[in-house]
């Protein structure tokens, strides 16, 4: 058994943050260091995945279900356009190995492409 993920440990209220949705199988909080006017993280209950290629070979499904989360967050606190990503390796900036998906909206003119 691993150690808990810094989102497990959120989930199970050890570390403070917002949860801005629940699901049977997801979550979602906003990031502590925001990119965007509003930069959200739709997070799997399980850190079973470590990232998003894990997760679409071992439940394809729950990451069909991120991307429905993402796209009514972006519905609920934006126009509905939203900008989705998966940093994958730490040589691609991946810093929780505990898959998550960024959700950035608003004037994404500067916001980077390294959420
Ligand atoms: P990544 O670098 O793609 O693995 O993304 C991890 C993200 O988690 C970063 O954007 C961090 O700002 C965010 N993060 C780390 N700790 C917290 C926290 N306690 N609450 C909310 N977001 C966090």
């Amino acid at each position: 058994m691993s150690e808990p993920s810094i989102f497990t440990r959120i989930l199970d209220g050890e570390i403070p943050s917002e949860i801005v949705a629940e699901t049977d199988r997801l979550f979602a909080i906003r990031d502590i260091a925001p990119q965007a006017p509003v930069h959200l993280l739709v997070i799997p209950k399980t850190q079973d995945y470590r990232d998003v290629s894990e997760l679409a070979t071992g439940d394809p499904a729950l990451l069909a279900e991120m991307v429905g989360l993402a796209q009514r967050l972006a519905v609920e606190h934006a126009t509905g356009d939203y900008r989705l990503i998966f940093n994958t390796g730490a040589g691609a900036g991946q810093t929780v190995f505990h898959v998550h998906a960024h959700v950035l909206c608003g004037d994404l003119d500067e916001a980077s492409l390294r959420a």
